[in-house]
């Protein structure tokens, strides 16, 4: 890693205060450097899947290229009268593998086969090209020697830009060609200037394709830094507000299409801002830190999440989720952070950090948006610091039909309401 990348990656991690962040794969494997060009599992695999999916287009084009240059030429062989059943063979072979090849990137399966496959044909194809380069350079067609640096560097695109798989193949490539070059007896001088390509074009191909991998490597870490940057708040390594709105919206969709209950939960620190004013701001953001990892750890599930909705509240969306469920869930909340026992004595109003959260758990449907979800789980909120603070309070559907925020107006009954 150059210190130039170093600096980058320190800088764009510098932020990651809290564990969840911390810990982030991204910022440690860029930490670590990519020289192996090899990450730690799971994000090898997510690289790879990454990597094959944006080399599609690529590969597809190589392949639909390679084919046809192959059958173009067998075709002109067969039109001169020069082509003889080895060389239309071998021609033959290419354009099939070429094609086999493009197949591959073409199907469904391209994801899970096609790198498979390529391992083994792109160098039984590359042998065989090596194999007519060979043949035509020691029968004095010295401009197929040009044909040569394509042989290395053209793995590598087929590989999906993998130079490991890439460099195995272009040393094979060498070696069927210095075993052909032998076999036809090929003129030292004719010898001496091919394997001079070939070396030079390895050597080119190993500095290029190592740094063009390290650089999609680094470019893989910073992207995903970046989104994980975008989707949390520093300070608590919760979600962001941002990211909260997307999922309740998208959750609020397959939640009326599947007929399944959604639950909102505002929670908010009881005193904060006499906390604040009697330990100072900074023992105020590690509360807050403590109090983000304690409920956070309860949320989950996959289809749950839980954010810093501003200040010093969070919001959570529970899937699937009846009135039981979210009482539940709010009630555990509230011990987690009652049980932190983080002193509260010397502001005089409480004896540790305590919680309110407002739960409303509602049955969304496409007539209404989840605003008025968020403004029943505010109201229940209100009622719990009203009545005392650190306790639950719970809205649920009845409540939900009288809210007239987030219905939208004119909108026609969705298609299960009219059945
Ligand atoms: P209530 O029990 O009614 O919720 O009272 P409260 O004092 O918690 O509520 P209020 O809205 O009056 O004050 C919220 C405080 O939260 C004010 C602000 O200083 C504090 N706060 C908001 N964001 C941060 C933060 O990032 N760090 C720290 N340390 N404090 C914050
Ligand atoms: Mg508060
Ligand atoms: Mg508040």
């Amino acid at each position: 890693m150059t210190i130039a990348t170093y600096d980058a990656a320190v800088t764009i991690a510098k932020p990651f205060h809290t564990d969840s962040l911390a810990n982030s794969p991204y910022a440690r494997e860029l930490q670590g450097g990519v020289s192996h060009l090899r990450f730690a599992e799971p994000l090898e695999t997510q690289y790879i899947q990454e990597r094959l999916s944006d080399s599609r287009v690529l590969i597809r084009l190589a392949c639909m290229l390679s084919a046809l240059i192959a059958f173009l030429r067998a075709a002109e062989k067969v039109f001169a009268g020069t082509g003889d059943l080895w060389s239309l063979t071998d021609l033959g072979f290419v354009t099939v593998i070429s094609i086999a090849l493009a197949g591959l990137a073409w199907g469904p399966q391209y994801q899970r086969v096609y790198m498979s496959w390529a391992r083994i044909l792109v160098p039984a194809r590359n042998s065989v090209v090596a194999f007519q380069v060979a043949a035509a350079a020691a029968h004095g067609q010295l401009e197929m020697l040009m044909v040569l640096p394509i042989m290395l560097f053209g793995p590598f695109f087929f590989l999906g830009l993998r130079y490991r798989a890439a460099l195995v193949c272009s040393v094979l490539t060498v070696l069927a060609y210095v075993i052909s070059a032998s076999a036809w007896n090929m003129p030292l001088s004719v010898a001496t200037r091919s394997y001079a390509f070939l070396l030079i074009g390895l050597i080119a191909f190993m500095v290029a394709g190592r740094h063009l991998e390290k650089s999609s490597r680094l470019a893989f870490l910073k992207g995903r830094l970046i989104a994980t940057l975008a989707q949390h708040d520093s300070l608590t390594g919760a979600k962001n507000r941002r990211v909260f709105d997307e999922h309740l919206s998208s959750l609020w969709r397959r939640a009326a299409e599947e007929h399944r209950g959604i639950a909102v939960l505002l929670i908010d620190i009881d005193y904060f801002k006499v906390y604040n004013d009697c330990y100072g701001h900074q023992a105020g953001d590690r509360t807050l830190r403590q109090v983000a990892h304690a409920i956070g750890s309860l949320v989950c599930s996959p289809t749950d999440v839980l954010a810093r909705y501003g200040g010093e509240e969070f919001a959570a969306v529970l899937y699937d989720a009846d009135i039981r469920d979210a009482r539940q869930m709010a009630e555990k909340m509230r011990s987690a952070v009652a049980e932190l026992n983080i002193n509260h004595h010397g502001s005089g109003v409480e004896r540790f950090v305590t919680i309110s959260v407002g739960v409303a758990a509602v049955c969304p449907n496409l007539s209404r948006s989840p605003g008025g979800a968020l403004q029943l789980a505010d109201e229940a909120l209100y009622e719990a610091k009203v009545s005392g603070r650190n306790r639950v309070e719970i809205r649920d559907e009845r409540e939900h039909d009288m809210v007239v925020t987030g219905v939208f107006g004119g909108c026609p009954q969705p298609r299960s309401a009219r059945a």
